[in-house]
């Protein structure tokens, strides 16, 4: 199975190589040094806000530490990422099913990593429901069915058309009454009709709280590494509409857009918990910021 420093490589060879060079083609870290390496993580995906704010907080680190030597650099550097990530995770007690929201747009990888969590759960002896909460798409909640049962987990779910908020409803239902552990609603992703798809998810939200005390107590939001940018205008549009818990970036493996991971930490702060790196059900990876900032540094 793929590390994270692996998953990395692209990503990788897009910002370290040019950090090297840039570290190598400069005797002192100048207002040309600063320049240039803004230039290096824009085209790498981080972001015109987050680049801003990560290169004025490593000058300040400079500043601080009274050097402008440039081999002083990845030092800063892998600092300031260990700090970026250093979020706690809020662990609270849930009554079971502990339940979870699963949103993003289609394509992302959102039904495959229901699949990824739901096995994950099973590895840690939890009873997993998954709920087919998007019945827009008759193949979606075939495919989701068909990972429930390559996974070994249960699956709710009714006919294509029914409504999503009275499927999420009867499900947790169904979880409580057959004392499931952890339940993962699949929503809807469609989005050419985004103001109705907020609407649903709200209704969605909503309707589980009135089900079951404290639901959803998770909305994980999953958002595809290689779309970049368009990675974190989803990121702004699902949490201003419903909020957003964590983050799983999914198909980081082969891409070279893996500094989105930095704009979403430094412009959003949610979360990111899990990174997918490829398609089979074992392919999630926890993540933390002091293993992105090694397999990024090295
Ligand atoms: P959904 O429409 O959001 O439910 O997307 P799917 O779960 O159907 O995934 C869309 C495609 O992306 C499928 O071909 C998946 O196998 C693939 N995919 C999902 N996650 C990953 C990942 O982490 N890495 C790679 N390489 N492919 C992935």
């Amino acid at each position: 199975f793929l590390k994270l420093s692996e998953g990395l490589e692209k990503t990788k060879d897009k910002i370290t190589r040019q950090i090297d060079g840039l570290l190598s083609s400069h005797d002192s870290m100048d207002e040309e040094f600063w320049e240039e390496l803004e230039e290096i993580l824009i085209m790498a995906d981080v972001g015109f806000d987050a680049t801003h704010m990560l290169v004025n907080n490593l000058r300040e680190r400079a500043r601080k530490a009274d050097t402008n030597d440039p081999a002083a650099f990845k030092g800063f550097m892998a600092e300031e990422l260990a700090d970026l990530f250093k979020g706690e995770r809020r662990i609270t007690a849930v009554n079971p099913p502990e339940v979870v929201m699963v949103i993003g747009v289609n394509g992302v990888g959102k039904t495959t990593t229901i699949a990824k969590l739901a096995h994950r759960a099973q590895m840690q002896g939890k009873r997993v429901l998954v709920a087919a909460g998007d019945t827009f798409r008759a193949a979606a909640m075939e495919q989701l069915q068909v990972w429930a049962e390559r996974v070994g987990a249960g699956f709710y779910g009714k006919g294509e058309g029914a409504d999503p908020a009275a499927v999420a409803f009867e499900a947790v239902d169904y979880a409580i009454k057959e004392r499931y552990d952890i339940i993962f609603v699949d929503t809807a992703g469609r989005l050419h009709t985004k103001v109705n798809l907020m609407e649903e998810l709200k209704k969605i939200k909503n309707v589980l709280g009135k089900k079951h005390p404290g639901a959803p107590h998770r909305s994980i939001l999953v958002v595809d590494a290689t779309t970049g940018q368009n990675a974190l205008s989803q990121t702004d549009l699902f949490s201003k509409a419903v909020g957003v818990d964590e983050i799983v970036l999914t198909k980081l493996d082969g891409t070279a857009k893996g500094g989105v991971v930095v704009a979403i930490a430094l412009q959003f702060g949610v979360p990111i918990t899990f990174v997918g790196l490829g398609e089979r059900m074992e392919d999630l990876r926890p993540f933390n910021g002091q293993d992105f900032a090694t397999a990024l540094l090295g």
